[in-house]
């Protein structure tokens, strides 16, 4: 019998149901993902929940099918327990401690934002960077120091990516906003002036989206679509910034559904150039949410003898990363 262990991983924390698998040896079987999208409006937890469910058997299925594995082959479950949203949070580790029980195989909690770190230090290779977490529900900057991951920066209100789909959903942009706003700010010449708002080391982001909907009723929306990303950007990159200088970090790696901005990924790099930092990003499709992060952050996990009996394996909607021993390093 062969010394590789498989690990199945299931994300249900927001809009994405996810199940990845993924070896001991690095590599990732499998990666299926089913997005909800809201007809109007932002995410309806409930509704999202019940996506979730109805998904849930096809993304397993399909997973193992395409790890070409059976359940019996795999070493554990691991599931986002938290951060999130309670409903979604919910209907994904009913589905892991019913995988968890069948298979008569451990059960390993994970906390999502770990999740994002982890698969980026994995595919780069880079062992201990600054990480810059940016997605639709958070926005994080942080560090390895000491046993856990450290929080140096994040933000007093909401995460960069939902102001940003917000500000794009108001103007009837649809989703997903980013792209769809920095393809107009592609086009913008004039800079309108908004809200730049760090306090210490943490960014607010909720008066810069209130002032920018109050100004797209009378400014060039390609004009204020690229303030608004240079302010937000800004804002994050001088947080970062700082972050670097303090830790000493040899690098910056940027992480999370937001990392697949091009134009993100040019202000963080021109930032690492200052201190002679690397810059790397996790690849497009490990950036959003999805099984294989979850999975292969409770291997490590389950490397070091972490998991949870059924009974105590409860959701934590507000899970912080700093709350997380880590281990494995
Ligand atoms: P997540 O919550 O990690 O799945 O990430 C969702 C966020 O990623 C949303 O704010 C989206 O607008 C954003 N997003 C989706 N596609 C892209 C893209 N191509 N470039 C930048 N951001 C994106
Ligand atoms: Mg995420």
């Amino acid at each position: 019998m062969s010394s590789v262990q498989c690990v199945l991983g299931i994300e249900s924390t927001a809009h994405t149901f996810g199940c990845g698998i993924v070896s001991s040896d690095r590599k990732i079987l499998s990666n299926i993902k089913s997005e909800y999208t809201p007809k109007t409006g932002g995410i309806h937890p409930r509704e999202a929940g019940q996506h979730h469910t109805a998904e849930a058997p096809k993304a397993i299925m399909e997973s193992l099918k395409g790890a070409g594995l059976k359940i019996s082959d795999i070493s554990a479950v691991a599931f986002s327990a938290g951060p999130g949203l309670g409903p979604c949070l919910r209907t994904g580790a009913t589905a892991a401690r019913i995988l968890s029980l069948i298979s008569a195989k451990p059960l390993v909690p994970v906390n999502h934002c770990i999740a994002h770190i982890e698969i980026g230090r994995m595919v780069t290779g880079e062992e201990d960077p600054l990480v810059v977490y940016v997605s639709g529900g958070n926005t994080i900057v942080s560090a390895y120091s000491g046993g856990r991951y450290r929080i140096f920066g994040e933000t007093l209100d909401i995460a960069l990516g939902n102001c940003l789909d917000t500000f794009a959903r108001s103007v009837g942009l649809g989703h997903p906003g980013v792209p769809k706003l920095e393809a107009l700010a592609d086009e913008g010449k004039e800079f309108v002036p908004l809200p730049y708002v760090v306090k210490g080391q943490d960014m607010s982001y909720s008066g810069l989206l209130t002032t920018a909907i109050r100004k797209s009723k009378i400014c060039d929306l390609r004009d204020l679509s690229l303030s608004l990303l240079e302010v937000a950007y800004g804002m994050l990159a001088e947080v970062a910034e700082r972050a670097l200088a303090h830790t000493e970090k040899p690098s910056l790696l940027l992480t999370g559904g937001v990392a697949r901005s091009v134009r993100l990924q040019r202000i963080l790099k021109s930032v690492c150039s200052e201190h002679s930092a690397r810059f790397y990003v996790v690849p497009p499709e490990l950036a959003g949410d999805n099984g294989a992060m979850i999975a292969w952050t409770g291997l490590l996990a389950l490397e070091r003898g972490v998991e949870v009996p059924i009974e105590k394996s409860l959701v934590r909607p507000r899970w912080r990363l700093d709350e997380v021993e880590i281990p494995w390093r």
